[in-house]
């Protein structure tokens, strides 16, 4: 497009200096011939006005002033009658009263006009001045054919126009080699802005080979590499909000002001059960069920900008309890943008607290009972003055049987809070150690109770395998489980202990022909306190907290304890501790 306007517009002006160039020296040529005509028409009327009594023989003296020149002279009387005229007879010649020129000299002007002559046929230039200088009553008119000068004027133009055609010719070529000049860079530069468009931030605009062009090309170029450093930051900030909000635990959901999700994080769509590409964009209402969180978010949009707190309980296929905070969200302006919500999953913490509850009540319960016959012994026999020595002791009997109880309970709370502190503040400590000599020990604390049972304890374990573990702490948890086979079996029956490998585990098996366990027991059955039967456990000495030590201490050895059983057939429990 550059190139066609620079040439219209070289070849408008070119146009318009040439007419206006044209008209002038035609105007000059024909001014100059206007005056000449003047200064002959001043000359005859000196010539005429020479004589007192001029009109007399008037055609003669103009005869004889035209000569041989090609000039032609009138003299027109007041009302345009022809008085005498060198080329045409008066008479016949018509009334020249409205000529152009004869009425200006008539008011005392110079009359000059160019016009066609029928009667000549030649384009022609007439000049009229007033004969009489005082009071005009004639007026002489000189003329002339102007043909000579328009074929003069004519061969000028033709040379103007040919100088025209050149100039022209030239302007065209010089237009297209400057426009050319100016494209180029041009070109390059909306090439390079597209490829800046599309994306291509690394491209560069080549320098262009004027002054101008070469800062602008920098000046792209700079806007280029500034765009790719705002980019990048924009990214990395993008990035890393991301990795923040995608490894929070808490859950972020971020909407507008129509409830639309703008941003989720891992945490909150995994609460949500969705996922983070199939909730953002959406109504909250089209990903959350929760009509209680529903209601909750409506309420933070609406808030006047205090941070909301509750508690909301999703019930799926289990219960899940969160604690839920609200703030409305606004950019730097204080412009709404709509609500900040955050999920804290505290199902754990609820969880504990109820274990904790359970406790505290379980263990008020367990220390109820003895301290319950203590107490009613001691005042049976404070009250009664017994005389019955045998009734005496039996009294006795319970009071000792239950301090017995109460020392087996708090014995057993004080070793379960013992592993739990040391677990949780240091590494226990764990030495290479036989595994024989380990079950040995066990088993000769137990020897009393299973001989009064006339129960066979048959240990299978080779003499050489040594584990890694707290000697006096996996020593209490096989007490634990060889008791339980004891305590938990008929008379005559038989307890076997046996040492194996599983799968990167040393493993000690302790078997019983008992009673077993129904499988619906297994989940609850390290719990503390949980006893299949209460009545039994206790007759037997229990205190319902044996199978959690052992938990206890296998975990803090980083293994595991498994059970297997079957109801009237006997029980496996196995340790695991890690090789
Ligand atoms: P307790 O002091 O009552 O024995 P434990 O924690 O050691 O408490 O055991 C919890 C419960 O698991 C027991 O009350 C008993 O019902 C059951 N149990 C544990 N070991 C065995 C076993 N070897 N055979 C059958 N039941 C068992």
């Amino acid at each position: 497009m550059l190139y066609p306007s620079y040439l219209a517009i070289t070849l408008i002006s070119l146009v318009a200096f040439t007419w206006y160039a044209t008209l002038q020296i035609e105007n000059l040529y024909l001014e100059q011939k206007a005056e000449s005509l003047f200064e002959h028409a001043r000359i005859v009327r000196e010539v005429i006005l020479d004589k007192s009594d001029w009109t007399n023989n008037i055609q003669d003296t103009l005869t004889r002033l035209k000569n041989e020149s090609a000039l032609r002279f009138t003299i027109i009387a007041k009302n345009g009658t022809v008085l005498a005229d060198t080329d045409e007879k008066p008479d016949e010649m018509e009334n020249h009263a409205d000529r152009p020129e004869i009425k200006a000299a008539y008011k005392g002007n110079r009359g000059t006009s160019t016009r066609y002559s029928f009667t000549l046929e030649q384009e022609m230039m007439y000049v009229a001045i007033p004969l009489e200088k005082q009071e005009i009553k004639n007026v002489i008119r000189v003329s002339q054919s102007i043909n000579s000068i328009l074929a003069a004027l004519n061969s000028i133009y033709m040379r103007i126009f040919i100088a025209f055609a050149g100039i022209a010719v030239f302007a065209a070529m010089m237009s297209l080699f400057v426009s050319t000049l100016i494209q180029r860079p041009l070109k390059e530069l909306s090439k390079s802005m597209k490829e800046f468009s599309s994306g291509n931030l690394d491209h560069r605009v080549p320098q262009g080979r004027t002054y101008e062009f070469s800062s602008l090309a920098d000046s792209a170029n700079e806007m280029a590499a500034e765009l790719v450093n705002r980019i990048e930051d924009y990214s990395r900030q993008k990035n890393e909000q991301d990795a923040i909000l995608s490894s929070m635990i808490e859950g972020v959901i971020a909407v507008d002001t129509n409830e639309r999700i703008l941003k989720i994080n891992n945490a909150a769509a995994g609460f949500l059960n969705t996922s983070v590409k199939n909730s953002v964009g959406k109504l909250i209402h089209e990903t959350v069920r929760n009509s209680e969180l529903l209601d909750f978010v409506a309420e933070t949009l609406s808030s006047n900008g205090d941070r909301l707190e509750r508690n909301i309980v999703f019930k799926e296929d289990t219960e899940k309890y969160f604690q839920v905070h609200g703030t409305r969200l606004t950019d730097q302006n204080g412009v709404e943008l709509g609500a900040l919500i955050v999920l804290n999953d505290v199902t754990r913490l609820r969880k504990l607290e109820s274990i904790r509850k359970d406790f505290v009540a379980n263990v008020s319960h367990e220390l109820k009972t003895p301290i319950t016959s203590i107490k009613a012994s001691a005042e049976t026999l404070f009250d009664n003055h017994l005389e019955d020595e045998a009734q005496k002791k039996d009294f006795l009997n319970i009071i000792i049987k239950g301090a017995d109880r109460l020392y087996a309970i708090i014995e057993d709370l004080l070793s379960l809070s013992r592993i739990e502190q040391q677990s949780e503040t240091t590494e226990i400590e764990m030495d290479e150690h036989l595994l024989a000599d380990s079950i040995e020990a066990a088993v000769k604390t137990c020897e009393k109770r299973a001989k009064e049972k006339n129960i066979d304890v048959k240990v299978k374990c080779p003499k050489s395998r040594k584990a890694a573990y707290n000697e006096h702490l996996i020593e209490q948890a096989l007490v634990n489980l060889i008791d339980n086979a004891i305590k938990y079996s008929e008379k005559d029956k038989s307890v076997h202990i046996s040492c194996g490998n599983d799968d990167g585990y040393v493993t000690i098996e302790v078997r019983d022909e008992g009673f077993g366990i129904d499988e619906e027991h297994f989940p609850r059955l390290f719990e503390r306190f949980y006893r299949i039967d209460k009545a039994r456990s206790r007759n037997m000495g229990g205190t319902g907290l044996g199978l959690a030590i052992v938990k206890h201490i296998v975990e803090a050895h980083r293994g595991k304890i498994t059970v297997e059983s079957r109801p009237k057939k006997g029980s496996a429990f196995t340790l695991h501790l890690p090789e």
